[in-house]
């Protein structure tokens, strides 16, 4: 099937900033996800202390969970709400300063120092903001990124990732014609083209 019924198809920030506020948030999940316990392996190859970055993270759990294991995390969300509960879900305490490269970005770090979340827009962020990461848990993230910014989002997610690292990524398989996103139907032929 093709995607042709979603490619115009935008999702304002201002109306994920919405969904935060009317806790309509039915794609956070309580339980880690199990396709990152499946792939775990694959993602640290290994190796101890990485870094590991989660776009578009929403309050996802995994962040606790990796952090938990002795790796650096960092994420990036627009929603200031969505990082607040993060921290707070979990007991974490935190601290939060200004960003000086992007005008109203805020990060929140936890005061263990192992959880960093960038409360801005993704495309605000690059290499020499945020650094390189290791690995990267792209869950919910390309499948929320509009149509029209999938290129962006790749491009950027590309320069983004160490040369030896590992990119797990988890679309949803459905008839878009049926639903009209997000999350989005990201065909694997694009899925190849956007990444290479
Ligand atoms: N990955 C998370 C959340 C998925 S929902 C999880 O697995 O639970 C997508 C998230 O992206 C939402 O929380 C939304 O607020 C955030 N978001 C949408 N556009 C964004 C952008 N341009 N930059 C940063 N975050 C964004």
């Amino acid at each position: 099937s093709d995607a042709g019924s979603q490619k115009d198809r935008v999702v304002t920030e201002e109306e994920w900033l919405e969904k935060w506020e009317m806790g309509n948030i039915g794609f956070h999940k309580e339980e880690g996800h199990p396709l990152l316990q499946k792939y775990l392996d694959v993602l640290l190859n290994g190796k101890n202390g990485l870094r590991i970055f989660f776009p578009l993270c929403g309050k996802a759990v995994e962040m606790k969970w990796l952090a938990d294991m002795g790796h650096s995390v960092v994420g990036v969300e627009i929603s200031e709400q969505a990082v607040k509960d993060f921290f707070s879900e979990h007991g974490l305490p935190y601290c939060e300063e200004p960003v000086p490269e992007i005008s109203g970005a805020k990060m929140f770090q936890s005061t263990s120092g192992n959880i960093s979340l960038y409360c801005c827009s993704i495309y605000d962020l690059s290499s020499s903001i945020v650094g390189k990461f290791d690995g990267v848990w792209d869950r919910g993230a390309l499948v929320a990124v509009n149509p029209c910014d999938r290129q962006r989002y790749a491009s950027l997610m590309i320069s983004l990732v160490e040369k030896n690292s590992s990119y797990l990524l988890v679309t949803v398989s459905y008839d878009p014609n049926k639903h009209k996103g997000p999350p989005f139907y990201v065909p694997e032929s694009e899925i190849k083209s956007l990444f290479g």
